[in-house]
């Protein structure tokens, strides 16, 4: 909720105090789940992009005319690059097609990864993209505009149209100035007259209220039937909810020893196999370490992180996620850059990510594991916070605002999506590209 504080600063007087401003982002609107308008290819022609050039001019909503006026996105194909001294393309056809860019617009830079590459002179010129992109995305943001960079490994084919589909639509306005590779992976091609998680079935903890009650939504609308999970004191606001989205509450507390076999003797009971286990149950319990207490320690990693492995490990084990099934980890931008009084809630965020990208090489049944590190999304995790210390939070990004939990949600579902199977071991940030750990 806006206090004055706020108003203030997005006043005139914050203007003239030299306070960033944001610019309104457009979010969907609950009809246009994918990108409409006009699109440019540009940069040096590959197979990459003369495979999206065909995807993209099948869809009767995107235009591809060289000359349109203004653009609402453009796609840089570096993929080609071979040598620094091509760098100078990113300058000589970016410049003037920027300008061309509309408010809220989307760049999305083509790179190899540099895995993949077979010169010193390619690597350094892969590596560049990545610097410009995230220098670009600081320069967009007060537009509301973004850019991301995506690293497509050698033989990727159908798995990048989704990705690049995420990136140019509405449900990616507050992800920005991220690097996130694509690998090659069976794709299950979504049939876009229907749903894309039409069918499948998820299971979201922490979804009594904030980003885990908007991921259980979201993932409702997109088709899938959710069950939520919390802690028994959180029943009204779980039941209600579930009840509004036709889905199932589970009261349970994830911390309890017992719990995996818990929530395992209950999807058997009710014959269910998951196809979504989404990992959104989190708590803070910050203390400077000096003064932390050992429940204080235990607990936060207990329930963000242990209670994690616990049913992940048991579930696998008993069959009870389907081939091709996609587990979510929420970790967090302080996860990655570490905060003060937060060695308890920084060391189990930061765990996850090690636990996702070493669960998605062991690839067992072809699930995929994906961590979401949030910046500052207001919730009534951050709406406890200090006055001041939320408005430096909400301002130091590139796009100068916080983000909302439905921006969590539509991460979520995108890496949900069973076209999404060239995402594995990722960590997504959506954070605006928060300041603190860029
Ligand atoms: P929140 O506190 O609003 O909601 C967390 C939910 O988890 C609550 O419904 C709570 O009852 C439930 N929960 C807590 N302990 C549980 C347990 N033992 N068993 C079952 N359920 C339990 O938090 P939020 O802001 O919505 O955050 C959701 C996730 O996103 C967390 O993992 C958090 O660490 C992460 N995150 C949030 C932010 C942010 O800015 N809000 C930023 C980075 C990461």
């Amino acid at each position: 909720m806006a206090s004055w504080i706020t108003a203030l600063l997005d006043s005139a007087v914050g203007r003239w105090c030299g306070v960033p401003q944001a610019t309104l982002l457009q979010r969907p609107d609950g009809e246009t789940q994918y990108f409409t308008g006009s699109l440019l290819l540009c940069g040096k022609a590959s197979e990459y992009s003369v495979l999206l050039r065909q995807q993209l001019s099948d869809l009767a909503a995107v235009s591809l005319e060289d000359k349109a006026q203004p653009l609402q996105a453009l796609i840089f194909d570096a993929t080609q690059l071979q040598s620094t001294s091509e760098l100078d393309m990113l300058w000589q056809q970016l410049t003037p097609l920027l300008p061309r860019l509309t408010k809220n617009g989307r760049l999305i830079v083509l790179a190899r990864a540099i895995d993949d590459v077979s010169s010193a002179d390619a690597a350094a010129a892969a590596a560049a993209l990545s610097g410009f992109t995230r220098s670009i995305a600081k320069e967009l943001g007060r537009f509301g505009t973004t850019a991301n960079l995506l690293t497509v490994h050698t033989d990727v084919r159908q798995e990048l149209l989704p990705v690049v589909e995420f990136f140019l639509s509405r449900a990616s306005a507050y992800v920005t100035g991220q690097v996130l590779p694509v690998s090659t992976a069976p794709v299950t091609v979504v049939n876009r007259q229907q749903q894309p998680l039409q069918g499948k079935t998820a299971l979201v903890t922490g979804a009594a209220r904030g980003i885990g009650a908007a991921i259980a939504k979201t993932l409702t609308e997109q088709g899938a039937t959710v069950i939520g999970l919390d802690i028994p004191q959180a029943a009204q606001a779980l039941t209600d909810l579930m009840q509004q989205l036709a889905g199932k509450a589970l009261l349970l507390d994830i911390s309890q020893t017992q719990s995996a076999e818990t929530l395992s003797d209950w999807l058997t009971q009710q014959g269910i196999q998951l196809d979504i286990l989404v990992h959104n149950a989190g708590i803070t319990r910050d203390k400077l370490f000096h003064r932390m207490t050992e429940v204080q320690w235990t607990q936060t990693l207990d329930i963000n992180l242990r209670a994690v492995q616990r049913i992940n490990t048991l579930l696998l084990e008993r069959n009870q996620i389907q081939h091709n099934g996609r587990v979510l980890l929420l970790s967090s931008m302080n996860g990655l850059a570490g905060q003060k009084g937060q060695t308890n809630y920084a060391s189990s965020k930061a765990a996850l990510i090690g636990y996702c990208q070493f669960m998605a090489k062991q690839s067992v049944k072809g699930i995929t594991f994906n961590a979401i590190a949030p910046g500052f999304i207001e919730t009534q995790m951050t709406a406890a916070m200090p006055v001041m210390v939320k408005e430096v939070g909400r301002r130091m990004n590139s796009l100068h605002q916080a983000g909302l939990p439905d921006d969590v949600a539509l991460a979520v579902a995108f890496f949900a999506r069973p076209d999404a199977s060239g995402l594995n071991g990722s960590v997504l940030r959506v954070c605006g590209q928060c300041f603190i750990g860029a």
